[in-house]
């Protein structure tokens, strides 16, 4: 068997055994999961079976991408769909970004480290050319406010507390907000902006690599 179907093969278990048996039942993710080739978002000579683990892989400048339950299950708390507009904090390896692409979103996406920033451009064009998507390099810790407001913002590493800007930069038409929270022990929080109302539901445990602030000036 060559390498191209036995990474398909194990893509196909991933999205059954990992995502969809484990509660992710919104069809346009679970597709997008299939759509989304991981090997294209590890560092080259990664073996299959570290490219399709449920876990977090190195990709480099002390970060990871995100294990596929956990951008899955995000992606599940956001409630996004065709159309929405999405900015996403932390762009890494491009995985997440190319998920929400398939799945139809305009994506602005900020990455603090160029070399990732490049690479990350490179590899989602390559699965998901003509998207919509404004890839970014800089600090995205207080939000992109020339994009502002958003329907959607997911951050893919975790700040201590809330950022200050964030939550204006949503839509007021429940515009959703999802992130990891806290130091050592996180956890996925969800805002969602009625208004001038906000409403706040913590969700599981996780671990994040920290996000970075900027130095005050
Ligand atoms: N979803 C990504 C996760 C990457 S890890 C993936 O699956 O690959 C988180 C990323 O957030 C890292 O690349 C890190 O450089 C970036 N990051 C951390 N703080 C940031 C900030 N203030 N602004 C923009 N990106 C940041």
């Amino acid at each position: 068997m060559n390498s191209e179907s036995s990474a398909a093969i194990l893509r196909m278990r991933m999205v059954h055994r990992d995502l969809a048996d484990a509660g992710i039942t919104d069809e346009s993710i679970l597709n997008a999961f299939m759509k989304v080739p991981r090997e294209d978002f590890v560092p080259p000579g990664t073996s299959l079976t570290d490219t399709y683990g449920n876990h977090p892989y190195p990709i480099g400048f002390g970060q990871t991408v995100s294990q596929p339950y956990i951008v899955a299950f995000m992606l599940q708390m956001l409630e996004c769909g065709p159309g929405n507009s999405v900015l996403e904090i932390g762009t890494g390896s491009g995985y997440q970004t190319a998920i929400l692409a398939a799945m139809g979103m305009e994506v602005v996406t900020l990455e603090l480290i160029p070399d990732l920033a490049i690479s990350a451009r490179k590899a989602v064009l390559a699965v998901v050319p003509g998207a919509d998507i404004q890839f970014i390099v800089g600090d995205g810790y207080n939000g992109w406010a020339p994009g502002a407001p958003y329907d959607r913002i997911v951050v893919s590493a975790a700040p201590s507390r809330m950022p200050d800007m964030l939550e204006s930069q949503l839509n007021p038409a429940e515009g959703r907000l999802v992130l990891p929270m806290g130091e050592w022990f996180q956890r996925l929080i969800s805002v969602t902006r009625i208004g001038d109302d906000l409403v706040m539901r913590k969700s599981l445990p996780v671990r994040f690599v920290p996000l970075v602030k900027p130095k005050q000036q």
